[in-house]
């Protein structure tokens, strides 16, 4: 915090001292986005190599000193982030790879990265001195504020989509938010919650617009770097919705080597899916975002209107990475693939980053003795409905050992697959 330097839009690039009491650039309105900026030449010979190994704090907080948060309650948070970065074996053999590395996001306390962003926001609205906390979200946003917010003693009011899945709406439940279910969309929500959040006066916690977000999702490339002793991979893959996810990992990379403690930024490649894929799109015409259907499996990166289009497109763009899609059938593909070889079950979302990697693989964009990781950004346990239903249907027994018997046999001349 003590590092924390000022404000800057991401528009007309005038900044503002911090601390200050808007989300958006009071020039450009809701447009202007901005962008968290530290003074981080004063780290520089502060953070080391030697000082993070130091350290045993096992949560994003290890990197306090990087973050725009006070100190005061930090110890009373969740345990967010610090974790695996697991090597994998039988999955980079599968893909014919050299190294290949899985951060698995689904162990987080509420089962996504978004707890990296929700941590930091609850503890933005108690210094600005809120007590009620909202977002609009496709699921994830939501139980991860939610969850966060009781922590805190804060109340959260959710605002989710009609089709958000069952499990995530489960944690509403138990975390006791306030739920606005919305038909429609998620662009329906996002529009029902900016409404109520205006008249109501409460903290915002959506990502699209408050800074802040991005500051806490940046820690996961901050982990990657300390988990690999700061020898970087080439790549970092990542499925993309509103694209702060990206944008957190483009700026963790860039500060790192601000700070002098990397060299080089790994290139990102933002995975969206076929059915709702603008990201893709304006990257591929060069033209603005446009508005798109969201029609996916993956319903976390279903995201009609990215918000935040210029920090998740000036990531890839900056980093000289790349998009893809995929399309629901390899996501699934993907969700088996990577359960079966690593033991890491992703929701859908989580699961196309991998089935994004294996299309960069086929189209050359990634090169196999290059150094990937992929981020598995949700818990499966999530979303089981629509996995049970894609996976394949399960055989049911009466329980006689002849029966078992006679299925193994089976299974040894299909080659144990059912
Ligand atoms: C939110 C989310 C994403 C995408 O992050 P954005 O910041 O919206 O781009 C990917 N996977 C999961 C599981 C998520 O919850
Ligand atoms: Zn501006």
């Amino acid at each position: 915090m003590k590092h924390l330097k000022d404000y800057s839009c991401t528009l007309c690039g005038k900044a503002y001292a911090a601390p200050v009491d808007f989300y958006t650039c009071p020039s450009c309105g809701e447009k202007g986005i901005l962008d968290v900026n530290h003074d981080l030449s004063a780290l520089r010979g502060e953070l080391t190599r030697a000082s993070f190994a130091r350290s045993d704090e096992q949560s994003l907080w290890r990197y306090a000193p990087l973050l725009p948060v006070k100190p005061t309650h930090m110890q009373d948070t969740l345990r967010v982030g610090w974790t695996p970065l697991y090597a994998s074996k039988r999955l980079k053999d599968r893909l014919g790879m050299k190294e290949l590395h899985i951060k698995d996001e689904g162990v987080n306390p509420t089962g996504s990265l978004k707890d990296r962003a929700s941590v930091v926001a609850v503890l933005k609205a108690i210094e600005a001195g809120n007590t009620t906390i909202a977002c609009s979200s496709t699921g994830n946003a939501a139980s991860s504020l939610a969850g966060n917010a009781a922590r805190l003693g804060l109340q959260a009011v959710i605002f989710v989509p009609a089709r958000a899945p069952k499990g995530k709406l489960s944690q509403l439940v138990a975390f006791g938010a306030r739920v606005i279910r919305v038909e429609g969309d998620y662009k329906a929500a996002y529009n029902a919650s900016k409404a109520a959040i205006d008249h109501f006066g409460w903290y915002n916690r959506n990502a699209a617009i408050n800074p802040h977000m991005v500051e806490g999702k940046k820690t996961v490339a901050f982990e990657i770097a300390e988990q690999l002793d700061f020898r970087l991979p080439d790549w970092v893959v990542v499925s993309v919705g509103d694209g702060c996810t990206i944008a957190g990992l483009h700026k963790g990379f860039q500060e790192l080597a601000e700070v002098g403690l990397t060299t080089s930024v790994p290139r990102l490649l933002g995975v969206q899916s076929v059915g709702c894929a603008p990201f893709y799109e304006a990257a591929r015409t060069g033209r603005d975002l446009e508005e798109t259907d969201e029609d996916t499996i993956a319903d976390s990166i279903a995201v009609g209107i990215p918000r935040n289009p210029v920090k998740g497109l000036r990531a890839v763009r900056a980093t000289r990475g790349a998009w893809v899609t995929v399309t629901d059938e390899a996501i699934i593909r993907s969700v088996r693939t990577m359960g079966e070889t690593e033991g890491v079950f992703g929701e859908p979302a989580a699961a196309a980053s991998l089935a994004g990697l294996e299309k960069a693989l086929q189209e050359n964009i990634i090169a196999k003795d290059e150094h990937v990781v992929v981020v598995s950004t949700g818990n499966g346990l999530k979303d089981t409905s629509s996995m049970q239903e894609s996976l394949g249907r399960l055989k049911s027994f009466k329980g006689d050992l002849e029966e078992i018997i006679e299925y193994f046999e089976n299974d040894r001349q299909t080659g144990g697959k059912q």
